[in-house]
């Protein structure tokens, strides 16, 4: 079986296949996982209220909300289940709210209220006194993504799946009507099945196959991510009622403990463009003091925009291909796919076993837990990392307190961090408020070291994201050139 695309769905659908007899391939364009969407997003598990009742996104976000909490449990994953508002200033926002909350219910979302104003002022002080009211979702929280979609594809490796990174697939094998593999970067590779997870890209593999009724809407959202310092400025996502347009600009923590404002929505062409803009930001800001007027903007410390596949049908389109055989699709996964994606990958598991007999590997089936980062683990956790290695006691990253310990993890991991983007992703070195200034160089290093990667050859996600491109005079010799 080939699986397109190491995101969030093409992972956690890997990790589901592992438990049974199958051979599975990831084919990944990208250097490590999280190239697309499951890079940039919000980060947020939503309840399940917003989408319209009827619809696969309304079941599957409603289903992959209750199943996060046990899934970040095994994976030792950061969740939280702080709760979501959705905060109304007028009395036809406070209508609105209403409409939402029986929305919400018809979904089968649990735990949802409606606050009012004094109530709100409580919970999240720093909302301005102007709003009249919150829809409260209970069920939503917070996720560390990468850390867990590294997780699921580091287990489903674990149980033999193979990830083959900077594979692009550029075309699909096939016999008349039935899709008989991929053909990638590096040559032919034959599978029963094929599932298209490729984010942005799924219309255009879904083209490779002669699918020409669907198509991908690019959806642009810029996010300002706030200095830690700044991570207590709300304790739970907020949001504005939305619009037609989308969900409106809100204000969240991480699991990290930071604060991000942002996520608008502007369709554009270039599906590769991942720039923030004078313009977004200028929005952003504006929009987001309707929230918390009295937020400090110069707290920003870093900004990125992530692309939405938005799909044509306006839900998620999960099925086996009419057109030809052999090709399962999971396209249009815009949000709220990450708070979908357990139940999305339950049900192309069973898709998958409807068209192959799904066999239990009886016995061979490991369980697979991240260890905490050295700053997050326990006193006993500490004095057992600290024996195992040395490293574990030198901090490299001295903004998000992370040590060599941690990237050494990260290049011996099952699914190994070659870049300084991936060591980023999997253990936060970089992301704080210095934003790499002090610590890539000290990264690149360890890589040398490690690795015997060639410093000139480190590179920072991509294949032309080269850092060093020389050395100043009486620096680096022959063999660290
Ligand atoms: C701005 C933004 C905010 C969001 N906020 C939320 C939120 O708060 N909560 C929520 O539930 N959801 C949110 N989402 C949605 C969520 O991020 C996605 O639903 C989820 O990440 C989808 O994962 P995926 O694996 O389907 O797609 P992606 O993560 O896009 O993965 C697709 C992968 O396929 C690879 N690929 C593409 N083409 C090829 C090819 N030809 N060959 C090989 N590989 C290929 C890409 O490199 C990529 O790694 C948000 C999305 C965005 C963009």
């Amino acid at each position: 079986m080939i699986i397109i695309g190491a995101g969030m769905t093409g992972s956690i659908i890997a990790r589901e296949l592992s438990v049974y007899r199958i051979k599975v391939a990831v084919m990944e364009r990208s250097l490590y996982v999280c190239g697309g969407q499951s890079k940039a997003n919000g980060a947020i598990i939503h309840g399940g209220h917003d989408p319209e009742p009827e619809t696969l996104k309304a079941r599957l976000n409603v289903e992959g909300n209750r199943m996060f909490p046990r899934l970040c449990e095994e994976l030792g994953v950061s969740f939280r289940q702080s709760g979501i508002y959705v905060i109304a200033f007028e009395k036809s926002e406070f209508r609105v709210l209403l409409r939402l909350l029986e929305q919400g219910e018809r979904n089968g979302v649990r735990g949802l209220r409606i606050l009012k104003a004094p109530e709100l002022r409580v919970s999240e002080p720093k909302i301005s006194r102007k709003a009249v009211g919150a829809l409260c979702i209970s069920s939503g929280g917070i996720v560390d993504v990468h850390r867990l979609v590294i997780a699921c594809a580091e287990h489903a490796s674990m149980n033999g799946c193979q990830f083959r990174f900077g594979e692009q697939v550029l075309g699909l094998l096939r016999q008349e009507k039935r899709i008989e593999g991929v053909i990638t970067t590096s040559g032919e590779h034959r599978s029963r099945l094929v599932v298209n997870c490729a984010g942005v890209y799924a219309d255009d593999v879904m083209r490779m196959a002669g699918i020409e009724n669907f198509c991908i809407i690019p959806r642009k959202g810029e996010y300002y991510i706030l200095d830690r310092a700044e991570g207590d400025i709300v304790s739970r996502p907020c949001f504005q009622v939305p619009t037609p347009g989308g969900k409106g600009i809100l204000i969240f923590p991480t699991t990290n403990g930071n604060g991000i404002i942002g996520g608008d929505s502007v369709v554009i062409r270039d599906k590769a463009d991942t720039s923030t803009t004078a313009e977004g930001y200028r929005k952003v800001c504006r929009n987001v003091r309707r929230l918390v007027p009295d937020i400090d903007t110069e707290r920003i410390i870093a900004s990125f925009a992530g692309i939405r596949a938005v799909s044509s049908t306006g839900d998620f389109l999960i099925e086996k291909a009419e057109e030809v055989e052999g090709l399962i699709n999971v396209a249009g996964i815009a949000s709220p796919g990450l708070s979908a994606a357990p139940a999305i990958a339950r049900s192309v598991v069973d898709l998958i076993g409807s068209e192959i007999t799904l066999k239990k590997a009886n016995g061979k089936i490991r369980s697979y837990r991240l260890n905490p980062l050295f700053r997050d683990a326990s006193d006993t956790e500490k004095e057992s990392l600290l024996r195992e290695n040395q490293g574990y006691g030198r901090v490299v990253c001295r903004c998000e307190n992370i040590t060599e310990g941690d990237i050494l993890e990260a290049i011996y991991a099952p699914i190994p961090a070659r870049t300084v983007d991936a060591i980023k992703l999997r253990t936060k070195a970089g992301i704080g408020r210095c934003q790499g200034a002090f610590d890539m160089s000290r990264i690149i290093e360890i890589l040398t070291r490690e690795t015997g990667i060639r410093p000139m050859d480190v590179l920072k996600n991509g294949r032309e994201s080269r850092i060093v491109y020389g050395y100043l005079k009486g620096q680096g010799t022959d063999e660290t050139r």
